[in-house]
């Protein structure tokens, strides 16, 4: 029995060791990933399921490394996050993601708001409105089709310099949404002080709405969107459950599996092509 330990604990060993050693790696390449062009954007449709339509898009990060294949966000950004990469990798993603739109909307593909997801870090740096009015003057973008995703931890990080912040990314014309909502702590006191246009239902009481718990939760959510004027949009759908449960308390928009993977920007011009008919 005591070798059987002494083995176990071998492997937890190994274990953590390997994870250490890729977490180093991916460290290092990461600084590398931006200038090597390895960040890839895919986009995951928002629908409108009242008028049967996509309303948006949402920007979501991927690292195709070279060596080790394609990375998920959950992998690289915390590490992005700790680096300070993340400023520059936003800088990008914003850029990126206004090109993209513009030649969208040239080519009379799609016209529709695409969203960015922001870190704490990003507003941390003060750099945030600048990379906005620069990316929007470089590819002649309107204010109304960029929006930001914050989250509550970036509201909670310095409450009042992000209302500041906010304010002015707001008097540009920009859209701000409040991501994964319910899922902090405390924000709810200064919600209304916020100077954003939508609350997004955290994916997470989307897959338990078939509880009558989590279903109140959905619908005072829904009550309080309603209430401060914000629009509500429901993310991680994947069934028609859902959907009928999510219409019946009249959130029309939705995102998620069901609708729409998020895709790179090929497959999401042939996903288009197909929704539109
Ligand atoms: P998020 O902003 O909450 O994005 C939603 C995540 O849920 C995405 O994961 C998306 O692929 C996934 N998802 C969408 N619909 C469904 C569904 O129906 N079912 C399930 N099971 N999942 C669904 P992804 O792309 O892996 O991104 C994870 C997180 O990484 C994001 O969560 C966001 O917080 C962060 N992230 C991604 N890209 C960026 C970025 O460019 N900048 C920053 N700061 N964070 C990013
Ligand atoms: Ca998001
Ligand atoms: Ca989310
Ligand atoms: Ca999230």
């Amino acid at each position: 029995a005591k070798e059987a330990g002494k083995n176990q604990y071998q492997f937890f060993d190994e274990e953590t060791d390997r994870l250490l050693v890729r977490k180093l790696e991916l460290e290092r390449d990461l600084r590398k990933a931006l200038i090597n062009e390895e960040l890839v954007i895919y986009y995951q449709p928002k629908w409108d399921a009242e008028s049967n339509c996509v309303s948006g898009m949402e920007a979501l990060m991927r690292w195709h490394h070279p060596q080790l294949g394609t990375i998920m966000p959950i992998e690289f950004i915390p590490i992005a996050e700790e680096t300070g990469l993340i400023v520059a990798m936003t800088r990008w993603m914003i850029r990126e993601v206004c090109k993209q739109n513009a030649e969208w909307q040239l080519h009379n593909l799609v016209h529709v708001c695409v969203s960015v997801n922001m870190s704490v870090r990003v507003f941390e740096s003060g750099e945030l409105t600048e990379m906005v009015v620069e990316a929007l003057k470089a590819f002649a973008i309107k204010p109304g089709d960029l929006e930001l995703e914050i989250t509550e931890s970036i509201a909670m990080y310095d409450l009042k310099d992000t209302i500041q912040q906010l304010r002015k990314l707001k008097e540009l014309g920009v859209r701000v949404s409040m991501d994964d909502f319910g899922t902090g702590y405390s924000s709810l006191g200064s919600l209304d002080e916020l100077p954003i246009d939508a609350l997004k239902i955290d994916q997470n009481f989307i897959r338990q709405s078939g509880l009558p718990s989590k279903q109140a939760i959905i619908s005072t959510i829904i009550t309080i969107a309603n209430l401060l004027n914000l629009e509500v949009i429901a993310e991680g759908v994947e069934t028609e459950e859902q959907i009928g449960f999510l219409k019946s308390r009249g959130c029309r928009v939705m995102q998620g599996y069901y609708y729409g993977k998020p895709m790179d920007a090929k497959a999401v011009e042939a996903w288009l092509l197909h929704a539109a008919n």
